[in-house]
Protein backbone atom coordinates (compact mmCIF):
# COMPACT_ATOMS: atom_id res chain seq x y z
CA UNK A 1 0.00 0.00 0.00
CA UNK A 2 1.33 3.36 -0.79
CA UNK A 3 1.47 5.72 2.24
CA UNK A 4 0.12 8.87 1.93
CA UNK A 5 2.33 11.37 1.00
CA UNK A 6 3.52 13.79 -2.33
CA UNK A 7 6.27 11.72 -4.51
CA UNK A 8 8.21 14.53 -4.29
CA UNK A 9 8.02 14.87 0.20
CA UNK A 10 11.63 14.80 1.48
CA UNK A 11 12.54 13.71 4.76
CA UNK A 12 14.15 16.04 7.25
CA UNK A 13 11.70 19.47 6.78
CA UNK A 14 11.08 19.64 10.69
CA UNK A 15 14.68 19.56 11.49
CA UNK A 16 15.39 22.56 13.50
CA UNK A 17 19.07 23.91 14.72
CA UNK A 18 20.18 26.27 16.77
CA UNK A 19 21.73 29.61 16.21
CA UNK A 20 24.48 31.46 17.68
CA UNK A 21 22.16 34.12 18.19
CA UNK A 22 20.29 32.13 20.41
CA UNK A 23 17.17 30.51 19.50
CA UNK A 24 16.26 27.48 17.07
CA UNK A 25 15.34 27.95 13.16
CA UNK A 26 14.40 24.99 10.62
CA UNK A 27 16.83 23.69 8.82
CA UNK A 28 17.23 24.81 5.37
CA UNK A 29 19.30 21.89 3.38
CA UNK A 30 20.50 23.41 0.41
CA UNK A 31 23.42 21.40 -0.20
CA UNK A 32 21.69 19.28 -2.34
CA UNK A 33 24.48 18.96 -5.04
CA UNK A 34 26.34 17.17 -2.06
CA UNK A 35 23.86 14.70 -0.53
CA UNK A 36 19.87 15.08 -1.31
CA UNK A 37 17.41 13.96 1.50
CA UNK A 38 15.73 11.42 0.72
CA UNK A 39 12.09 11.15 -0.35
CA UNK A 40 9.31 10.18 2.51
CA UNK A 41 8.40 7.56 0.06
CA UNK A 42 11.57 6.21 -0.18
CA UNK A 43 11.87 5.83 3.36
CA UNK A 44 8.15 4.28 3.79
CA UNK A 45 8.91 2.02 1.40
CA UNK A 46 12.09 1.09 2.65
CA UNK A 47 10.69 0.46 6.15
CA UNK A 48 7.65 -1.66 4.47
CA UNK A 49 10.19 -3.98 2.71
CA UNK A 50 12.46 -3.92 6.25
CA UNK A 51 11.26 -6.76 8.13
CA UNK A 52 10.76 -9.12 4.67
CA UNK A 53 14.78 -8.77 3.70
CA UNK A 54 16.64 -11.17 3.21
CA UNK A 55 19.81 -12.59 1.41
CA UNK A 56 19.48 -12.50 -2.38
CA UNK A 57 21.07 -15.19 -4.75
CA UNK A 58 21.11 -17.50 -1.80
CA UNK A 59 18.49 -18.97 0.37
CA UNK A 60 15.60 -21.12 -0.44
CA UNK A 61 13.45 -19.45 2.12
CA UNK A 62 10.69 -17.78 1.05
CA UNK A 63 12.22 -14.21 2.26
CA UNK A 64 15.49 -14.42 0.37
CA UNK A 65 13.37 -15.51 -2.70
CA UNK A 66 11.38 -12.42 -2.15
CA UNK A 67 14.32 -10.07 -1.73
CA UNK A 68 16.23 -11.27 -4.49
CA UNK A 69 13.22 -10.77 -6.42
CA UNK A 70 12.69 -7.04 -5.03
CA UNK A 71 16.68 -7.23 -5.77
CA UNK A 72 16.64 -7.78 -9.87
CA UNK A 73 13.02 -5.82 -9.57
CA UNK A 74 14.89 -2.82 -8.66
CA UNK A 75 17.43 -3.42 -11.32
CA UNK A 76 14.93 -3.52 -13.83
CA UNK A 77 13.05 -0.67 -12.66
CA UNK A 78 16.32 1.55 -12.63
CA UNK A 79 17.18 0.21 -16.29
CA UNK A 80 13.84 1.59 -17.47
CA UNK A 81 14.28 4.65 -15.40
CA UNK A 82 17.39 5.30 -17.33
CA UNK A 83 15.77 3.88 -20.80
CA UNK A 84 18.97 1.98 -21.01
CA UNK A 85 19.02 -0.27 -24.32
CA UNK A 86 17.42 -4.16 -24.12
CA UNK A 87 20.36 -5.56 -23.73
CA UNK A 88 22.45 -3.54 -21.37
CA UNK A 89 24.21 -4.48 -18.08
CA UNK A 90 22.84 -2.58 -15.13
CA UNK A 91 25.63 -3.12 -11.85
CA UNK A 92 24.59 -1.72 -8.62
CA UNK A 93 28.01 -0.11 -6.90
CA UNK A 94 28.51 2.07 -3.95
CA UNK A 95 28.52 5.33 -6.12
CA UNK A 96 29.02 7.42 -9.03
CA UNK A 97 32.58 7.20 -7.54
CA UNK A 98 32.52 3.54 -7.61
CA UNK A 99 30.97 3.24 -11.15
CA UNK A 100 33.49 4.88 -12.53
CA UNK A 101 36.42 3.07 -10.80
CA UNK A 102 34.68 -0.50 -12.24
CA UNK A 103 34.49 0.98 -15.48
CA UNK A 104 38.32 2.33 -15.49
CA UNK A 105 39.02 -1.47 -14.20
CA UNK A 106 37.08 -2.58 -17.12
CA UNK A 107 38.80 -0.67 -19.54
CA UNK A 108 40.40 -2.84 -22.86
CA UNK A 109 43.88 -3.00 -22.94
CA UNK A 110 45.83 0.24 -24.58
CA UNK A 111 42.78 2.16 -23.78
CA UNK A 112 42.79 6.13 -24.43
CA UNK A 113 40.92 8.25 -22.01
CA UNK A 114 39.66 11.76 -22.95
CA UNK A 115 38.44 13.73 -20.17
CA UNK A 116 38.03 17.51 -19.51
CA UNK A 117 40.05 19.22 -16.94
CA UNK A 118 36.40 20.42 -15.46
CA UNK A 119 34.97 17.32 -14.03
CA UNK A 120 34.80 15.97 -10.80
CA UNK A 121 37.63 14.18 -9.41
CA UNK A 122 35.62 11.00 -9.28
CA UNK A 123 35.24 11.12 -13.43
CA UNK A 124 38.81 12.95 -13.92
CA UNK A 125 40.78 10.34 -11.90
CA UNK A 126 39.74 6.66 -11.80
CA UNK A 127 41.76 6.51 -15.35
CA UNK A 128 45.05 7.13 -14.11
CA UNK A 129 46.17 3.80 -15.06
CA UNK A 130 45.12 4.11 -18.81
CA UNK A 131 46.29 6.78 -21.50
CA UNK A 132 44.75 10.06 -20.57
CA UNK A 133 44.66 13.13 -22.40
CA UNK A 134 43.48 15.87 -20.18
CA UNK A 135 40.98 18.49 -22.56
CA UNK A 136 41.42 22.12 -21.54
CA UNK A 137 38.24 23.82 -19.43
CA UNK A 138 35.56 24.82 -22.86
CA UNK A 139 34.44 28.54 -22.61
CA UNK A 140 31.36 27.50 -24.73
CA UNK A 141 29.24 23.93 -24.87
CA UNK A 142 30.43 24.29 -28.30
CA UNK A 143 34.24 24.68 -27.80
CA UNK A 144 33.54 21.58 -25.31
CA UNK A 145 32.32 19.66 -29.14
CA UNK A 146 35.39 21.32 -31.09
CA UNK A 147 37.75 20.56 -28.87
CA UNK A 148 37.05 16.77 -27.74
CA UNK A 149 36.65 16.28 -31.70
CA UNK A 150 40.69 18.01 -32.26
CA UNK A 151 41.69 15.51 -29.61
CA UNK A 152 39.83 12.59 -31.10
CA UNK A 153 40.98 12.80 -34.63
CA UNK A 154 44.75 13.00 -33.54
CA UNK A 155 44.48 10.31 -31.81
CA UNK A 156 45.50 6.89 -33.07
CA UNK A 157 42.50 5.43 -35.04
CA UNK A 158 42.78 1.92 -34.14
CA UNK A 159 42.74 1.17 -30.17
CA UNK A 160 39.45 1.30 -27.68
CA UNK A 161 39.43 4.92 -26.54
CA UNK A 162 36.88 6.12 -23.80
CA UNK A 163 35.28 9.99 -23.21
CA UNK A 164 34.08 10.74 -20.09
CA UNK A 165 31.72 13.48 -19.34
CA UNK A 166 29.69 14.86 -16.54
CA UNK A 167 26.16 15.60 -17.43
CA UNK A 168 25.65 18.78 -15.41
CA UNK A 169 28.45 20.35 -13.17
CA UNK A 170 28.38 20.20 -9.60
CA UNK A 171 30.31 23.17 -9.29
CA UNK A 172 28.10 25.70 -12.20
CA UNK A 173 25.19 23.66 -12.34
CA UNK A 174 25.62 23.92 -15.97
CA UNK A 175 24.71 21.26 -18.61
CA UNK A 176 26.90 19.63 -20.53
CA UNK A 177 26.60 19.20 -24.25
CA UNK A 178 26.24 15.57 -23.75
CA UNK A 179 24.35 14.15 -26.89
CA UNK A 180 26.80 16.21 -29.24
CA UNK A 181 29.70 14.71 -27.25
CA UNK A 182 28.68 11.44 -27.25
CA UNK A 183 28.08 11.80 -31.34
CA UNK A 184 31.83 13.22 -31.42
CA UNK A 185 32.84 9.80 -29.47
CA UNK A 186 31.44 7.76 -32.02
CA UNK A 187 32.39 8.99 -34.85
CA UNK A 188 35.64 8.49 -34.10
CA UNK A 189 35.27 5.22 -32.80
CA UNK A 190 35.49 6.02 -29.26
CA UNK A 191 32.97 5.26 -26.42
CA UNK A 192 31.30 7.34 -23.80
CA UNK A 193 30.44 7.24 -20.51
CA UNK A 194 28.38 9.79 -18.85
CA UNK A 195 28.60 11.26 -15.37
CA UNK A 196 25.09 11.86 -13.96
CA UNK A 197 25.37 12.48 -10.52
CA UNK A 198 24.10 15.61 -10.80
CA UNK A 199 22.15 15.36 -13.82
CA UNK A 200 20.00 12.54 -13.31
CA UNK A 201 18.28 14.05 -9.97
CA UNK A 202 17.13 17.34 -11.66
CA UNK A 203 16.56 16.05 -15.31
CA UNK A 204 15.28 13.48 -17.30
CA UNK A 205 17.99 10.96 -18.64
CA UNK A 206 17.44 8.51 -21.46
CA UNK A 207 20.66 6.17 -22.46
CA UNK A 208 19.08 5.80 -25.90
CA UNK A 209 18.41 9.40 -26.45
CA UNK A 210 21.38 10.72 -25.24
CA UNK A 211 23.51 7.74 -26.81
CA UNK A 212 25.73 6.94 -24.31
CA UNK A 213 27.39 4.12 -24.04
CA UNK A 214 27.96 3.64 -20.45
CA UNK A 215 25.99 6.13 -17.21
CA UNK A 216 26.79 6.28 -13.29
CA UNK A 217 25.37 7.91 -10.85
CA UNK A 218 24.62 7.86 -6.80
CA UNK A 219 21.45 7.13 -4.94
CA UNK A 220 22.76 9.92 -2.39
CA UNK A 221 21.86 12.18 -5.12
CA UNK A 222 18.92 10.77 -6.31
CA UNK A 223 17.17 11.38 -3.13
CA UNK A 224 17.40 7.17 -1.83
CA UNK A 225 19.82 6.99 0.99
CA UNK A 226 23.40 6.68 1.34
CA UNK A 227 25.88 3.04 0.01
CA UNK A 228 24.69 2.32 -3.68
CA UNK A 229 25.19 3.43 -6.67
CA UNK A 230 24.47 2.23 -10.63
CA UNK A 231 26.79 1.65 -13.46
CA UNK A 232 24.35 0.87 -16.60
CA UNK A 233 25.22 0.34 -20.24
CA UNK A 234 27.46 -1.51 -22.93
CA UNK A 235 27.96 -5.59 -21.30
CA UNK A 236 30.94 -6.59 -23.61
CA UNK A 237 33.64 -4.37 -21.92
CA UNK A 238 32.27 -5.18 -18.29
CA UNK A 239 31.88 -9.25 -19.42
CA UNK A 240 35.63 -9.26 -20.93
CA UNK A 241 37.18 -7.80 -17.83
CA UNK A 242 38.28 -9.37 -14.35
CA UNK A 243 35.58 -9.38 -11.42
CA UNK A 244 36.10 -5.84 -9.80
CA UNK A 245 36.01 -7.45 -6.71
CA UNK A 246 36.90 -11.32 -6.52
CA UNK A 247 34.67 -13.36 -4.41
CA UNK A 248 31.15 -15.31 -4.10
CA UNK A 249 28.02 -13.90 -6.17
CA UNK A 250 30.38 -13.70 -8.92
CA UNK A 251 31.63 -16.66 -9.55
CA UNK A 252 30.08 -19.34 -11.24
CA UNK A 253 31.98 -22.30 -10.87
CA UNK A 254 35.04 -22.49 -8.70
CA UNK A 255 37.36 -26.19 -8.61
CA UNK A 256 40.37 -27.06 -7.45
CA UNK A 257 43.09 -27.58 -10.25
CA UNK A 258 45.48 -31.27 -10.40
CA UNK A 259 48.35 -28.91 -9.84
CA UNK A 260 46.84 -27.60 -6.80
CA UNK A 261 45.41 -24.19 -7.87
CA UNK A 262 42.26 -22.96 -8.14
CA UNK A 263 39.82 -22.90 -11.49
CA UNK A 264 36.78 -20.00 -11.61
CA UNK A 265 34.50 -19.21 -14.12
CA UNK A 266 32.94 -16.21 -13.53
CA UNK A 267 29.76 -14.49 -13.97
CA UNK A 268 28.70 -12.82 -17.42
CA UNK A 269 25.86 -11.31 -16.17
CA UNK A 270 25.99 -7.93 -14.06
CA UNK A 271 26.87 -10.44 -10.75
CA UNK A 272 30.12 -10.46 -12.14
CA UNK A 273 31.42 -7.09 -11.03
CA UNK A 274 28.18 -7.13 -7.52
CA UNK A 275 30.70 -10.25 -5.36
CA UNK A 276 29.68 -10.15 -1.57
CA UNK A 277 26.09 -9.80 -0.01
CA UNK A 278 24.67 -6.53 -1.85
CA UNK A 279 23.27 -4.10 -0.86
CA UNK A 280 19.53 -5.37 -1.57
CA UNK A 281 18.24 -2.06 0.57
CA UNK A 282 20.36 0.59 -1.07
CA UNK A 283 19.09 -0.88 -4.86
CA UNK A 284 15.74 -1.15 -3.32
CA UNK A 285 15.75 2.49 -2.43
CA UNK A 286 17.17 3.49 -5.81
CA UNK A 287 14.39 1.59 -7.50
CA UNK A 288 11.85 3.36 -4.84
CA UNK A 289 13.16 6.71 -6.00
CA UNK A 290 13.51 6.22 -9.28
CA UNK A 291 9.59 5.65 -9.11
CA UNK A 292 8.60 8.28 -7.39
CA UNK A 293 10.74 10.60 -9.50
CA UNK A 294 8.92 9.21 -12.80
CA UNK A 295 5.09 9.60 -10.72
CA UNK A 296 6.08 13.29 -9.80
CA UNK A 297 6.83 13.71 -13.60
CA UNK A 298 10.25 15.86 -14.18
CA UNK A 299 8.24 18.33 -15.86
CA UNK A 300 7.27 19.35 -12.48
CA UNK A 301 10.49 19.24 -10.83
CA UNK A 302 12.12 20.98 -13.45
CA UNK A 303 9.64 23.96 -13.51
CA UNK A 304 10.02 24.24 -9.86
CA UNK A 305 13.71 24.67 -10.15
CA UNK A 306 13.97 26.83 -13.04
CA UNK A 307 11.56 29.29 -10.04
CA UNK A 308 13.92 28.47 -7.24
CA UNK A 309 17.24 29.24 -9.39
CA UNK A 310 15.72 32.41 -10.37
CA UNK A 311 15.24 33.70 -7.15
CA UNK A 312 18.48 32.98 -6.04
CA UNK A 313 20.12 34.35 -9.51
CA UNK A 314 17.93 37.47 -9.20
CA UNK A 315 18.63 37.20 -5.26
CA UNK A 316 22.59 37.36 -5.93
CA UNK A 317 22.58 39.92 -8.75
CA UNK A 318 21.20 42.58 -6.71
CA UNK A 319 24.69 41.81 -4.33
CA UNK A 320 27.46 43.93 -6.14
CA UNK A 321 30.21 41.80 -4.12
CA UNK A 322 28.73 38.07 -5.15
CA UNK A 323 30.44 36.73 -8.41
CA UNK A 324 28.38 33.87 -9.60
CA UNK A 325 31.14 31.48 -10.82
CA UNK A 326 30.32 30.36 -14.15
CA UNK A 327 31.85 28.66 -17.51
CA UNK A 328 29.47 28.87 -20.34
CA UNK A 329 27.91 32.32 -18.59
CA UNK A 330 25.03 33.51 -17.46
CA UNK A 331 22.58 32.36 -19.85
CA UNK A 332 23.89 28.59 -20.10
CA UNK A 333 20.91 26.54 -18.86
CA UNK A 334 21.84 24.44 -15.31
CA UNK A 335 20.35 22.75 -12.57
CA UNK A 336 19.86 23.98 -9.35
CA UNK A 337 23.47 23.77 -8.46
CA UNK A 338 24.74 27.43 -7.93
CA UNK A 339 28.93 28.76 -6.48
CA UNK A 340 29.84 32.09 -6.08
CA UNK A 341 32.59 33.95 -3.93
CA UNK A 342 31.89 37.17 -2.09
CA UNK A 343 34.53 39.98 -2.49
CA UNK A 344 36.16 40.52 0.38
CA UNK A 345 35.52 37.81 2.44
CA UNK A 346 36.56 34.06 3.17
CA UNK A 347 34.37 31.81 1.57
CA UNK A 348 34.59 28.73 4.39
CA UNK A 349 33.69 32.15 7.13
CA UNK A 350 31.05 32.91 5.34
CA UNK A 351 29.82 29.43 4.34
CA UNK A 352 29.68 29.54 8.45
CA UNK A 353 28.23 32.14 9.30
CA UNK A 354 24.86 30.80 6.96
CA UNK A 355 25.10 27.90 9.44
CA UNK A 356 25.70 29.79 12.45
CA UNK A 357 23.20 32.58 12.39
CA UNK A 358 20.84 31.40 9.92
CA UNK A 359 20.77 27.76 10.13
CA UNK A 360 21.53 27.26 6.39
CA UNK A 361 23.70 24.38 5.18
CA UNK A 362 25.67 25.21 2.04
CA UNK A 363 29.03 24.25 1.05
CA UNK A 364 32.61 25.62 0.64
CA UNK A 365 35.52 24.78 -0.09
CA UNK A 366 36.50 23.88 -4.41
CA UNK A 367 34.00 20.92 -4.52
CA UNK A 368 36.74 17.80 -5.52
CA UNK A 369 36.54 19.55 -8.49
CA UNK A 370 39.86 21.90 -8.08
CA UNK A 371 41.00 22.56 -11.46
CA UNK A 372 37.55 23.80 -12.33
CA UNK A 373 37.28 25.88 -9.51
CA UNK A 374 41.02 27.45 -9.65
CA UNK A 375 40.01 28.39 -13.29
CA UNK A 376 36.93 29.88 -12.75
CA UNK A 377 38.44 31.67 -9.64
CA UNK A 378 40.79 32.97 -12.17
CA UNK A 379 44.29 30.70 -11.33
CA UNK A 380 43.86 31.45 -7.26
CA UNK A 381 46.69 29.73 -5.63
CA UNK A 382 47.15 26.56 -4.44
CA UNK A 383 44.99 26.01 -0.81
CA UNK A 384 45.54 24.13 2.06
CA UNK A 385 42.84 21.57 0.44
CA UNK A 386 38.92 21.53 0.12
CA UNK A 387 38.03 23.60 3.24
CA UNK A 388 40.42 25.85 5.51
CA UNK A 389 41.70 27.72 2.86
CA UNK A 390 43.91 30.56 3.85
CA UNK A 391 42.19 34.18 4.47
CA UNK A 392 42.03 36.25 1.63
CA UNK A 393 42.65 40.02 2.31
CA UNK A 394 39.63 42.61 1.47
CA UNK A 395 40.28 43.06 -2.84
CA UNK A 396 42.43 39.53 -2.90
CA UNK A 397 40.78 36.65 -5.15
CA UNK A 398 39.25 34.45 -3.30
CA UNK A 399 40.86 30.68 -2.88
CA UNK A 400 37.72 28.45 -2.90
CA UNK A 401 33.86 29.28 -3.57
CA UNK A 402 30.53 28.78 -1.88
CA UNK A 403 27.93 26.48 -3.24
CA UNK A 404 24.68 26.67 -2.78
CA UNK A 405 22.22 23.84 -4.09
CA UNK A 406 18.67 22.57 -4.38
CA UNK A 407 16.16 20.62 -6.01
CA UNK A 408 13.06 18.32 -4.96
CA UNK A 409 11.72 19.62 -1.54
CA UNK A 410 13.27 22.89 -1.45
CA UNK A 411 10.42 25.37 -0.40
CA UNK A 412 10.62 29.11 -1.69
CA UNK A 413 11.58 30.31 2.53
CA UNK A 414 14.82 28.32 2.44
CA UNK A 415 16.21 30.08 -0.83
CA UNK A 416 14.59 33.28 0.57
CA UNK A 417 16.24 33.11 3.56
CA UNK A 418 19.24 31.88 2.08
CA UNK A 419 19.22 35.71 -0.31
CA UNK A 420 18.37 37.41 2.51
CA UNK A 421 21.44 36.21 4.64
CA UNK A 422 23.68 36.38 1.89
CA UNK A 423 22.45 40.26 1.26
N1 LIG B 1 30.39 13.24 -10.10
C1 LIG B 1 29.80 14.39 -9.79
C2 LIG B 1 29.46 15.36 -10.87
C3 LIG B 1 29.51 14.67 -8.45
O1 LIG B 1 28.93 15.82 -8.13
C4 LIG B 1 29.84 13.72 -7.46
C5 LIG B 1 29.57 13.98 -5.99
N2 LIG B 1 29.80 15.28 -5.56
C6 LIG B 1 30.44 12.54 -7.86
C7 LIG B 1 30.70 12.33 -9.18
C8 LIG B 1 30.82 11.49 -6.87
O2 LIG B 1 29.69 10.96 -6.26
P1 LIG B 1 29.87 9.98 -5.01
O3 LIG B 1 30.56 10.79 -3.96
O4 LIG B 1 28.47 9.65 -4.63
O5 LIG B 1 30.66 8.84 -5.47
Amino acid sequence: TRPVCAPLDVLGRDVTVPLVTGGEVAYAALDYAASAPALQRVWDDVAAYAPYYGSVHRGAGYLSQLSTDLFENARATVAEFLDCRPDDQLVFTRSTTDSLNLLARALPADCQVFVFETEHHASLLPWQDARVTYLDAPRTPGRAVETLERALAARDPHGPALVCVTGASNVTGELWPVRELAAAAHAHGARIVLDAAQLAPHHPVSVQDLDVDWIAFSGHKLYAPFGSGVLAGRADWLVAADPYLAGGGASRKVARREDGGVDVEWHESAARHEAGSPNVIGAYSIASACRALTEAGFDALVARERHLIEKVRTGLAAVPEVRVLSLFGDDAPRVGVISFVVEGWNSSHFAAALSAEYGIGVRDGLFCAHPLVRTLLGGAPETQGECGAPEAAPGEKSLNAIRVSFGAGTPDEHVDRFVTAVR
